[in-house]
């Protein structure tokens, strides 16, 4: 379906818990958040029939993601459900990978397309300062049974952070030298608790241009996409830049998403919502409601703009 600025919406990003068994400093609060009662959450049929609602007008692509969408109880069906969906032609996570090893051949079995890992550094002790407490080790692990069940292509998210992680650019570029993995920095971007420590700690994704100028840009093969996708001259995997705040991508913005208690967001970086949990199970079609969604979405953000207003949610409720 068209939003009214003729963008094809075609992409559903979903949220199946705000809970999260890591504490990245630029997202959870190091005591966790309340886990909410049980019926303030949706329900793994709930999100079912908002997706084969979805589907009926145009979703084609769906990504689960949290807090963390490996502690859900249930995720497994939830996947199963939601690649059985007519119309439904890609099915994605993006996790911590913490949980991966034990969850990625029943992921692969029930319908999973790919995979997104989150990692944003590749030094033990690091790793374990931004998270509060990961192992790195479990990630490494996840990644690589990932890769055995054929969850492919793995792709790495890695948020740059000034003074934390902007030494190991290298290091993680150079991983796509020999294997054919992407590697994608994501600009830190100012939202909930956070949003002072991440605009302290922003640094634009321009550094790793120019700690990398041999980068050679490649042609957009997925218009959809909000990377722009790189290649070291004898590369095998991609480097992508995904720049929501240096030069943002509204343009060609496809997606809406929906947080862990049934809002939908028709843009991350507004504070409009849609109740949807709460019109289920009412006289009235979820597809309108998905269609209304789309229609309220805005031409482009405004956050370098003096209206802006800073968002409430925090990144673990909506998802990325
Ligand atoms: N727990 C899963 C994970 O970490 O991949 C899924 C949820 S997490 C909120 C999704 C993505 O959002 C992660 O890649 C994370 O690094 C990113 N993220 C969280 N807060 C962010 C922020 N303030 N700016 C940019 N990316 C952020
Ligand atoms: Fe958890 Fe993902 Fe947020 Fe880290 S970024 S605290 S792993 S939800």
């Amino acid at each position: 379906m068209l939003d009214d600025v003729g963008r094809k919406i075609n992409y559903l990003r979903i949220s199946v818990t705000d809970l999260c068994n890591l504490r990245c400093r630029y997202c959870m609060p190091e005591e966790g958040i309340l886990k909410k009662k049980h019926e303030d959450i949706l329900r793994i049929e709930e999100i079912e029939e908002i997706v084969a609602e979805g589907a009926k007008i145009g979703i084609e692509k769906v990504r689960i993601t949290g807090g963390e969408p490996l502690i859900r109880k249930g995720i497994i069906e939830l996947v199963r459900k939601i690649s059985n969906i007519d119309g439904i032609k890609d099915l994605a996570i993006t996790t911590n990978g913490t949980l991966l090893k034990q969850y990625a051949k029943d992921l692969k079995d029930s319908g999973l397309s790919r995979v997104n890992i989150s990692i944003d550094s590749l030094n033990k002790e690091k790793y374990k300062k931004i998270t509060r407490g990961g192992k790195i080790e479990e990630v490494l692990a996840g990644i690589e049974e990932a890769r055995r069940v054929g969850l492919a292509p793995i792709k790495l998210n890695t948020v740059l952070i000034g003074g934390f992680n902007d030494d190991e650019i290298e290091d993680f570029v150079n991983l796509t030298n020999n294997e054919n993995i992407d590697v994608r920095f994501i600009e830190l971007m100012p939202l909930g608790q956070a949003s002072r420590w991440a605009k302290e700690h922003f640094i634009s994704n321009i550094k790793v241009l120019e700690n990398f100028p041999d980068l050679v840009p490649l042609c957009k093969e997925d218009k959809e996409s909000p990377a722009k996708y790189y290649k070291l001259p004898m590369g095998k995997g991609r480097v992508g830049l995904i720049n929501p705040i240096s030069s943002h991508f509204c343009s060609s913005c496809n997606r809406i998403r929906i947080t862990a208690d049934g809002r939908i967001k028709p843009c991350l970086h507004s504070n409009y919502e849609i109740n949807i949990k709460s019109l289920i199970g009412q006289n009235i079609k979820l597809s309108d409601i998905l269609k209304l969604a789309i229609k309220s979405k805005p031409k482009e953000h405004i956050i370098k703009k003096d209206e802006y207003e800073p968002i409430i949610r925090n990144m673990y409720q909506i998802g990325g």
